[in-house]
């Protein structure tokens, strides 16, 4: 590609041959997103390749963002027992909370007063009860605009619990087979990939994560399990680190800069060119540096958070509705779309308040 004239910086031509395919709609192989995983995330072949996604995914996307609102209704000491969460039953100090169907349709019309909130997520520990699910969904699916979806975020599930879901209004699942899911985790991969095929049968969106990241994962292990998400056909792909809480047994592991979950972010980005079902890219947490890297989408939160020590991390870790509109805004997307394929114009006008 080119060099320095002291010939000390100098970018290699795999790169330029990777880079040059995707601008051109081909995404990397397997082996490639390991490569572009393998450069430090300060240096200069880590910029242009956050440089790169970014412009893919603008084009792609037409340089509209979407905003989500997530709610966690309840917790309790998680059998799942991750160890980066600060749910896991094994080291949890967490008291339970439980929100009321009151409480949890008053922060949905909270999220969905600016009328752009393209999904509204409901998110319990692994363990939930289905009927009390269905119950919430139908308080909230009334009180929130038609143009707002409703995602979970819950445990596994099977085929006739998906489609209970779906015919209660459901558009989607956040679902996910972690990095060293039954190694830091109680929970078998299997299990995970069943959720998957129960999604996608039931006709729901199937939103996916490459999460949670630390410090101790190799390129390899990142691509593996990122590629997942295309291989299951993911309506959403995304990039989160795992936040250093220290109290949770990875804790010793430390955690990854945002320069770095960009850089992953944007091989994410890439790498689901290859998936056609992907309609949008999202960082966790919500950051400017991911957001022009490749993804577009944010989440604002409010209960409970697994990254988070607060019981309500609206005032805490989370993002609130004006801060996150506030970012897509700074991060130059023109537009937001709404979840019945609507936009509202993103601009300095409407980001006040
Ligand atoms: S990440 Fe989710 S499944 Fe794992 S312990 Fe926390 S709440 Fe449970």
């Amino acid at each position: 590609m080119f060099s320095s004239k002291d010939g000390s910086t100098v970018l290699p031509a795999r790169l330029g041959d990777v880079l040059a395919a995707a601008l051109d709609g081909t995404g990397p192989s397997r082996d490639d997103c390991v490569y572009l995983l393998s450069f430090a995330e300060t240096s200069p072949e880590a910029g242009v390749i956050r440089g790169v996604a970014d412009a893919v995914s603008r084009r792609r996307f037409n340089n509209e963002a979407i905003l989500l609102g997530q709610i966690g209704i309840e917790t309790f000491a998680c059998p799942a027992n991750c160890r980066f969460c600060v749910f896991g039953k094994g080291h949890t100090r967490f008291p339970e909370t439980r929100l009321t169907t009151e409480e949890i349709v008053g922060r949905a019309r909270g999220f969905a007063s600016g009328g752009d909130l393209y999904a509204l997520f409901l998110m319990t520990m692994h363990e939930f009860e289905l009927d009390r699910l269905l119950r919430v969904v139908e308080e909230v699916r009334p009180a929130i605009p038609a143009s707002t979806q409703i995602v979970v975020n819950i445990g596994d599930f099977d085929r006739r619990q998906a489609a209970e879901l779906r015919q209660a209004g459901v558009d989607g699942a956040y679902h996910v087979c972690r990095l060293r899911e039954r190694v830091d985790t109680d929970l078998d991969p299997e299990n995970r990939k069943k959720t998957f095929r129960a999604i996608r049968d039931a006709g729901m969106d199937f939103y996916y994560c490459c999460e949670p990241v630390g410090p101790e994962h190799s390129a390899q292990e990142l691509v593996d399990q990122l590629w997942l998400g295309i291989e299951f056909g993911c309506f959403q792909h995304a990039a989160m680190r795992r936040v250093y809480l220290p109290d949770a047994p990875l804790a010793h592991h430390g955690q990854i800069t945002e320069l770095r979950l960009a850089q992953i972010v944007a091989v994410v980005a890439l790498a689901s060119l290859a998936c056609p079902a992907t309609d949008n890219i999202a960082v966790h947490e919500p950051n400017l540096i991911g957001l022009t890297s490749g993804a577009n989408v944010v989440y604002a939160e409010t209960g409970a958070n697994p990254r988070d020590t607060a019981a309500d991390t609206a005032r805490h870790r989370g993002l609130d509705m004006a801060g996150a509109r506030r970012m897509l805004y700074e991060a130059g997307f023109t537009a937001v779309r709404r979840g019945d394929g609507s936009r509202t114009p993103l601009t300095h006008t409407s980001i006040q308040g």
